[in-house]
């Protein structure tokens, strides 16, 4: 059956964070988020988050220039289309190069829409398997390695599985060490978002031997020689993110060896079609993958646990609880983790009521269009 989309809706909303979070480009105290609402003509409603930073700092997209375009390209182009698939809706905007995050809004929208529509849940829709999913937790940069080993522990305590520290140069080898020691035991992983260079591969080798389960994305996005380099030297995996935009960059990794594992964000990805196209193009190669993260909301939360219930994410993925980042989540229920595990909802749609009231209450910026 053909849905036919009569209403579009835009909200830019921020939100507190409730710790403060430092990587290697960047300190945010605040998340800015855009989020897309669906509605078909049956009465059927959708709803997506673009998930970009404030500003251009992980990707070239910033909250504004996806609100450009979205106002501009995306919320024309969806308002009155039909179709029966929402794989389909690349097409609608397929002369639209890059703005990976602000697409990604837009397919995650109609995704939950279509799913909500069959009355499966998202999981379910997406070929989920998983009742549950493993989350682990990433932590920022911190004053200390006194500080950095508390937050450690606290999450330990909660149950969590995997810690991922964010790396920087100065902040690398010996946190991670230090964190190493005092937990054993722990899955640990160290991220540098793309801030070293060709020149620090030593820097980085060193990390070798720390038992860490991956090493991700270290040198520069476009960077895949150096990558396969350093993977050439290393026993430790190396895992590619911000380097993966496309099925075109993991054939590049796959030819050139430039990593083993793959962070899936289905924002970065362009959405849930192309994060799932990797998904199954990284199982095929025996490559494991995992979902990270972007400080969503609970949309772009249950998007991201939705997708890690694929057979292919057989790590520990970003979908810890909505109050380890707000203080109060958009949906209702917030996503809570329990030992370490996060359940799959099963109601149809993303399995949680979108709490409209309140994003309209917290709204910044506000756009509508029907047919
Ligand atoms: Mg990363």
């Amino acid at each position: 059956m053909a849905l036919r989309i009569t209403n579009v809706s835009m909200h830019r909303v921020a939100l507190p964070l409730v710790h403060e979070f430092q990587t290697s480009s960047h300190r945010k105290s605040s998340i800015d988020h855009i989020l897309v609402k669906l509605t078909s003509e049956d009465g059927s409603v959708g709803w997506g988050e673009i998930a970009t930073g404030s500003d251009p700092f992980f990707a070239a997209e910033s909250t504004g220039t996806a609100w450009s375009i979205g106002d501009r390209y995306l919320v024309p182009a969806i308002v009155g289309s039909s179709w029966t698939h929402p794989s389909e809706t690349a097409r609608l905007w397929n002369r639209v190069r890059g703005n990976y995050f602000a697409r990604a809004g837009f397919d995650m929208a109609a995704w939950s829409l279509w799913a909500a529509a069959q009355g499966h849940s998202l999981s379910a829709a997406l070929g989920g398997e998983r009742t549950e999913v493993s989350a682990g937790v990433s932590l920022g940069i911190e004053p200390s390695i006194g500080s950095l080993l508390d937050q450690v522990a606290v999450q330990v305590d909660a149950g969590y599985e995997r810690v991922k520290l964010k790396i920087a140069p100065g902040w690398d080898l010996e946190p991670a060490r230090r964190v190493r020691e005092a937990f054993p035991g722990i899955q640990l992983h160290v991220d540098a978002n793309a801030i070293y260079g060709p020149d620090d591969i030593d820097t980085v080798a060193a990390l070798d031997g720390l038992g860490l389960s991956m090493i991700e994305q270290p040198f520069g996005v476009r960077d895949f020689a150096t990558h396969a380099l350093l993977q050439s030297r290393i026993e430790t995996p190396i895992c590619l993110d911000e380097s993966i935009e496309t099925l075109d960059d993991v054939a590049t990794m796959l030819a050139l060896g430039a990593g083993r594992i793959i962070n899936i964000k289905v924002s970065r990805l362009g959405g849930l079609t192309n994060a799932l196209a990797v998904h199954d193009l990284a199982l095929r190669n025996n490559v494991p993958v995992w979902c990270g993260g972007m400080h969503e909301f609970g949309i772009g939360r249950l998007a991201n646990v939705a997708i890690s219930s694929l057979p292919g994410f057989t790590m520990p993925s970003d979908v810890s609880a909505s109050d380890k980042y707000y203080a109060r989540d958009l949906i209702d229920p917030p996503v809570v983790a329990r030992a370490g595990m996060v359940a799959v909802p099963t109601l149809p749609g993303l399995g949680s009521t979108v709490d409209e009231e309140f994003i309209l209450a917290s709204e910044s910026q506000r756009l509508d269009a029907h047919v």
